[in-house]
């Protein structure tokens, strides 16, 4: 099961602070959230997940954390300040404003249904700041559209440093910055929202092979996650709707609850990037269209090792939504089941991995101070073993506390109570079955690490 509707996701997460509405105090800004307690630690979780499968796991991936603002000159090799654009229309009536591929019903405004709207124009989507103390528009920054040019114009940094040889690939997660529109969906379409990209740099010629791996990888990804394979779709991008880097992409959608919708893409961006950014491009034989006489200073291509030509990599790019992914996995963790006849619960089956607290360790009485001992010294050594937050409740509302910890998705509560003292076991709860056992203070450590095992 997952939640019916998006409002009871976005109740569950103001109600446990997963998600706010940013400057909610001042009546908010449309398209920007603040992750609150809960979603932090949830987030961080993802990216951590995706980290270990992409950098840690392998033998063939750097990592990377380049900076957000990005000069001028790198966003017009790339492309985006020319074409990252979207078809702006103004409805004359209501004064609203709207992606004209996004009107649902052809030539109507969605607000008040006029036909009378301006013909589409392309708005650029990136957002500019001054940079230093003088804002005369002479000098000034984007914030980053994407993750991935700063891998790009790193690529010969990586590779010096690294001395890695074709393919590799190189991996980084971090904010990016659109001006969209029409924000909406809650976190679906924001102004500020993480990707998690890897630039996968490949020998032209392997590269539909890698693209295939590429996406098959990640949607056992996704999979792993949490995400129920029917709910993830493959979708073929058409060739007149491709990004101008792009020989082939492919979607992988998830079944949203406002509807189907993108939550990664995989493209061959081709020899696009690297090319676009190389200087004295006419040494190579380059198959994309790519911006001509690059004032770059750094050729970026590679020497292949038997027949010792240079040619520049292609390259196969996994680029995922941290934001989409949250509310994916939020959406498919979702529960709502009748406890007895006369009571509901709602709780997120999340893999615990993922969960935001991985135990609440919980006294039977508030303020017993044998009782609280205890549960602080056995919240403490838990801590210790490294596998993310646990919580001490003390509440002595023990109910409480389980609803709470359904919700947020903690997969094991911990009481200590009386017994505890004498025979040295707490009350082991399960989340997703609601049973309960008795385990030995001995043996938690052992019997915490096999659920995240
Ligand atoms: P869409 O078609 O939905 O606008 P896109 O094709 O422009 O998305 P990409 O440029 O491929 O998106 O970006 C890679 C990933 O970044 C997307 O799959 C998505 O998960 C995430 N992403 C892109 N735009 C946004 C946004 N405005 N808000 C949240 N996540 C986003």
């Amino acid at each position: 099961m997952t939640a019916q509707t998006m409002e009871e996701l976005v109740s569950l997460c103001k109600r446990r602070g997963f998600l706010f509405q940013s400057n909610d105090i001042y009546g908010g800004i449309k398209g920007l959230y603040d992750y609150g307690p809960m979603g932090v630690e949830f987030k961080n979780n993802l990216k951590q997940a995706w980290w270990k499968s992409m950098v840690y796991e392998r033998d063939d991936t750097e990592g990377l954390d380049a900076s957000i603002l990005s000069s001028p000159v790198v966003l017009k090799h790339s492309g985006h300040e020319d074409t990252f654009t979207d078809p702006l229309v103004d409805c004359r009536a209501c004064k609203s404003r709207w992606r004209a591929d996004q009107l649902f019903e052809n030539n109507k405004c969605p607000n008040c249904k006029s036909e009378d709207l301006t013909e589409p124009r392309p708005f650029n989507l990136m957002f500019k700041t001054a940079i230093g103390p003088v804002d005369d528009g002479s000098s000034f920054a984007y914030l980053r559209p994407e993750t991935c040019q700063q891998i790009f114009t790193n690529f010969k940094n990586i590779l010096d440093s690294t001395s890695r040889t074709i393919p590799f690939g190189i991996a980084q997660m971090g904010k990016a910055f659109r001006n969209e529109i029409t924000p909406r969906n809650f976190i679906f379409r924001v102004r500020e929202f993480e990707q998690m990209e890897l630039e996968f740099f490949v020998k032209p010629g392997t590269d539909d092979e890698w693209h295939e791996y590429w996406i098959n990888k990640r949607i056992e990804w996704w999979v792993n996650q949490g995400i129920k394979k029917e709910n993830l779709k493959k979708i073929e991008v058409e060739k007149n709707e491709l990004a101008h880097y792009s020989k082939r992409t492919v979607d992988i959608n998830y079944v949203f609850p406002h509807g189907e919708e993108e939550l990664e893409g995989v493209a061959n961006r081709t020899d696009f990037d690297l090319g676009s950014h190389t200087k004295n491009q006419y040494d190579f034989k380059i198959t994309s269209e790519v911006m001509k006489n690059s004032s770059s200073t750094t050729k970026l291509a590679v020497q292949d090792l038997e027949e010792k030509n240079w040619y520049i990599p292609y390259v196969i790019e996994p680029s995922a939504g941290v934001d989409r992914g949250v509310l994916a996995l939020l959406n498919e963790a979702y529960r709502e089941e009748n406890v007895d006849k006369d009571n509901k619960r709602i709780l997120l089956s999340l893999k615990p991995h993922l969960s935001p607290i991985k135990a609440a360790v919980i006294p039977l009485k508030k303020n017993n101070e044998e009782l609280v001992n205890l549960s602080k010294e056995i919240k403490s050594n838990l801590q210790k073993l490294g596998l993310g937050r646990v919580v001490l409740e003390n509440s002595g509302n023990i109910g409480k506390n389980y609803r709470r910890h359904d919700e947020i998705g903690t997969p094991i509560c911990l009481t200590v109570d009386f017994e505890t003292l004498e025979d040295k076991s707490v009350t082991v709860r399960d989340r997703d079955t609601m049973k309960q056992e008795r385990v030995s203070i001995e043996n938690l450590s052992e019997y915490y690490k096999k659920y995240f095992n």
